[in-house]
């Protein structure tokens, strides 16, 4: 039977559900006693068809040898029937060992068994055709899906793969299958990310197949214990990003210099003509107002390439935070010019960052405190620690953002209100430049806003950055 099923399965083709052309008995005309209990059904219909087959010679063989006779009559017919069970057997086990060949005769009992035979071994052969189609249509699918698909198994050995996966991940089915894939794909991300069981967080393999080639890869865990490793391939992607990246920065270089040299001839007409025409001195006035925006919008877009730029690694330092956050508060201060409540807490924890980069991000926190809170607001600067997290907090009873911008705030030139953020100086590029510094300082920004009453913008520092006050000064 097994290997019947075994030839079925490769040989799909070969498989047909008419019945067996030599079996008399069609699989779903069973004789009427097989729907009886199975051993009393044998047992009558063998005792009745050899009591049949047996009366006549007794009553023949009674009549002539007398009761000797009746029992020799007997004996016969019953050795008779065994041989006939018994080459009737012979050829059902050797079917069984060959299922290929024709289905052996059979009427009657022989015919319900053989047929019952048949049916079950045709449904087993209809239900592995199914299988093997669905298997084969799996694999179709898996094939034509564009990104590279390997399956592991529970100690991270190759079951499977796309031709995709074969391609990028450098995988040689004929000699891989069963292999371990850490000995395959070897990068320090892969083997962290499988050995740390960081799943279904995406990250980055540069170079593995192709010296400049990207792939994002993400390590999805299904069934028991198995996973199924999916790599895009993102080289087009990332190459076009870096070119938007350095068009950007290119830009933003290039307007800088004519800039300079515009906003510094509107500073000297305007001294030249130093308030004699009121109309000409209007427009200088906006002109050099428009420059200055332009001037920070192109420093903020600088700011953003060098944060983006891969090249620019972070030089960390030991910052001391308390002096830190009581310069933004000093600059809070002179910016608010008296027409807010200003308060600030600090504690003493030093942090492991770059100086320049964090004061520039907590800066506009602050910033934008002052900027969206009217006259008479109050704004609350904190450092603390939230646990062993170092934590830098701006509340102010501003104007609140609806819940459902907040989610976007940190995209570049995103605002609530375009108008409210020119008219104070903004270039809706503040909050894109806080969240890749804090990205980069592996911080999270959290934001929490009421409409109408206010908002808290919190920078959670890893409490591994945390450098406590007492460690720095023994340092020196
Ligand atoms: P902008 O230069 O426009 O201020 P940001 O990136 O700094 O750009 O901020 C994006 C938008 O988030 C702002 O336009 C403003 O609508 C909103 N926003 C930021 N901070 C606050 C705040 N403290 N209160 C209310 N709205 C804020």
């Amino acid at each position: 039977m097994r290997a019947y099923l075994g030839a079925a399965f490769q040989h799909p083709q070969s498989l047909s559900a008419t019945p067996h052309p030599r079996c008399h008995n069609p699989p779903h005309a069973l004789h009427p006693l097989a729907l009886m209990s199975p051993f009393r059904d044998a047992l009558v219909t063998v005792a009745g068809r050899l009591l049949v087959a047996a009366l006549p010679f007794a009553v023949t063989g009674f009549f002539i040898w007398g009761a000797a006779g009746a029992w020799a009559a007997i004996a016969l017919v019953l050795g008779v029937a065994f041989v006939y069970y018994a080459v009737k057997l012979g050829q059902l086990l050797r079917w069984l060992e060959a299922p290929d060949t024709a289905v052996p005769d059979g009427s009657g009992l022989w015919g319900d068994v053989l047929s019952r035979l048949y049916r079950l071994m045709r449904q087993e052969r209809q239900a592995h055709q199914q299988l093997t189609d669905a298997l084969a249509r799996f694999q179709q699918a898996a094939e034509a899906v564009p990104d590279g698909a390997v399956m592991l198994d529970a100690d991270n050995r190759i079951i499977w793969c796309n031709a995709t996966g074969a391609r990028d991940l450098s995988i040689h089915m004929a000699k891989d299958r069963g292999g371990l894939i850490a000995n395959i794909v070897r990068q320090p991300a892969f083997v962290e990310a499988l050995n740390m069981q960081n799943y279904r967080e995406p990250f980055s393999l540069k170079g593995h197949g192709a010296p400049d080639q990207s792939l994002s890869v993400i390590i999805v865990p299904f069934g028991s214990d198995q996973k199924l490793v999916l790599a895009r391939d993102v080289t087009q992607l990332e190459k076009l990003d870096t070119m938007r990246r350095d068009f950007i920065a290119n830009v933003s270089h290039e307007l800088r210099t004519p800039l300079t040299v515009l906003a510094g001839f509107v500073e000297t007409l305007t001294r030249a003509n130093d308030g004699a025409n009121p109309v000409t001195n209007k427009a200088l006035g906006h002109m050099e107002a428009q420059a200055a925006r332009m001037q920070h919008l192109v420093d903020d877009l600088l700011a953003l390439s060098r944060l983006e730029d891969s090249a620019n690694p972070l030089v960390e330092q030991a910052i001391n935070m308390p002096e830190l956050v009581a310069a933004l508060a000093t600059e809070a201060e002179q910016l608010s010019n008296g027409k807010h409540q200003i308060s600030m807490r600090s504690g003493d924890a030093w942090v492991s960052g770059n100086r320049d980069e964090l004061r520039s991000a907590l800066s506009n926190l602050v910033t934008n405190a002052i900027r969206y809170t009217p006259t008479g607001g109050h704004i609350d600067i904190a450092w603390e620690l939230a646990g062993d997290a170092p934590v830098f907090r701006v509340k102010d009873s501003g104007e609140g953002i609806a819940a459902e911008h907040i989610p976007r705030l940190t995209e570049r030139f995103y605002r609530v209100d375009r108008g409210r953020s020119r008219a104070s100086g903004g270039t809706g590029l503040g909050l894109a430049i806080v969240k890749h510094v804090i990205n980069r300082h592996q911080a999270r920004l959290d934001i929490e806003s009421i409409v109408g009453q206010g908002s808290t913008f919190s920078v959670v520092f890893p409490a591994a950055r945390r450098l406590p006050a007492a460690a720095v000064a023994a340092n020196g």
